[in-house]
């Protein structure tokens, strides 16, 4: 008896999950046409709509072109009910977003962690965004569906747990972020890796690409998200493509994981100011050194065009291991002269005559659609079909 009460619901569930999907892909339609996308009955899908109008999902926009008959009544997915909430924790730099049903980012704002700030004040930061951006739209907690939040470092998944915070060890012990943001905010949090959410939302972003890709985002870390079958592949904890502590020369610097020579310690824009200092009479920032090197000077050209070339190397080999030819590559402050190099080097390792042919591609994230992953996510969840599951 069980069972069948538990199949019942689940049916419903997913019954609803079906006409909210072609509602999402299709809207406006009248009630025959849900009947015809949906393949349910028209008595199943008229008490559906009962009930997601009394949830306030949907709306009557108007009367549709009649077919010989009344004119049917026409209903619209309300993307004024529900909003997702994506953080992007990169550290220092912290950004949030607020999306709609269609992952349309609607608020978004950003800031600098400071160099004193302790957890607690971080967390506070964030529940004060995500109250503005409530203000800014005019909505209320029972309006937001999740918070996605995307952290620098590992996840236990399954308890929605943070177990690292890359770069944060001198301020987080162990804290619960998600449910101490969760607490204040009277909403569900779902913690992931950040690179990881920067890869969803690049597909929201780019939505034609392939099943298989890799996403490599260089900030102030390296990371990279594995693509396959048109899912992200989250290893134990949620952080697989940890590319950035890819060893490339045991010899090499120290690096601030216990590590030498890894990835990190010559390709991201930190490692290549402190590369350039070493050589130059003065030190630059990043944005310096890469008009440097584009007006000719050769200390600038060297240093960035061997941060290009490691960065290659680690993609190139990643690209193989997986067996995977289209990469993109994500930077936060790369004008297309970085990028430029890193293609030319990828092309150049995987040589003109392989039949392994990289499409290495930009990534087309702005400061507005950073945190826009974690939205995505809470939205795919929330229109995710429920699994109808056999007991025993
Ligand atoms: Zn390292």
């Amino acid at each position: 008896m069980r069972k069948a009460a538990n199949s019942n619901k689940i049916i419903k569930q997913a019954n609803e999950y079906l006409v909210l999907a072609v509602l999402l892909k299709n809207d406006p339609l009248s009630v025959e046409e849900i009947v015809t996308l949906s393949r349910l009955s028209r008595p199943t899908v008229l008490n559906i709509l009962k009930e997601l109008d009394t949830r306030g999902l949907i709306y009557r926009a108007g009367l549709g072109e009649s077919m010989g008959g009344r004119q049917p009544i026409m209903y619209t997915l309300n993307l004024r009910r529900y909003f997702a909430v994506g953080v992007d924790l990169e550290y220092p730099p912290v950004r949030v977003a607020f999306s709609d049903l269609r992952e349309k980012v609607l608020y978004s704002q950003e800031w600098d962690c400071l160099p004193g700030e302790t957890m607690e004040d971080i967390e506070e930061n964030l529940v004060n965004a995500i109250r503005e951006g409530m203000r800014r739209l005019n909505i209320a907690t029972e309006n937001l569906i999740g918070i996605g939040l995307g952290i620098p470092g590992r996840v236990d998944i399954a308890r929605n747990l943070a177990v690292r915070m890359d770069r944060m060890d001198h301020i987080w012990q162990g804290g619960d972020i998600a449910a101490q943001l969760s607490m204040k905010l009277g909403v569900p949090v779902t913690v992931r890796n950040d690179i990881h959410l920067l890869a969803a939302a690049e597909r929201t972003v780019q939505p034609t690409l392939p099943k298989n890709f890799l996403y490599v985002a260089r900030r102030v870390g390296i990371g990279m998200a594995v693509f396959l079958n048109g899912k992200s592949y989250e290893g134990g904890f949620g952080n697989s493509g940890y590319l950035g502590h890819t060893v490339l020369d045991p010899e090499g610097p120290a690096c601030r994981c216990g590590q030498r020579g890894c990835l990190e310690c010559y390709a991201t824009t930190g490692a290549v100011e402190i590369n350039y200092a070493r050589g130059a009479e003065r030190p630059a920032d990043y944005g310096t050194i890469v008009s440097r090197a584009q007006e000719g000077e050769p200390l600038a050209m060297a240093v960035l065009g061997d941060a290009g070339i490691k960065l290659a190397m680690a993609v190139v080999n990643a690209m193989l291991l997986y067996d995977i030819q289209t990469v993109i590559i994500e930077d936060c402050v790369d004008d297309g002269t970085f990028f430029a190099i890193v293609r030319e080097n990828i092309e150049k390792l995987l040589g003109p005559s392989s039949d392994f042919q990289p499409r290495v591609l930009r990534g087309k994230l702005t400061g507005r659609t950073f945190a826009l992953g974690g939205c995505s996510m809470i939205v795919k969840n929330f229109f995710k079909a429920p699994q109808l599951k056999v007991d025993g």
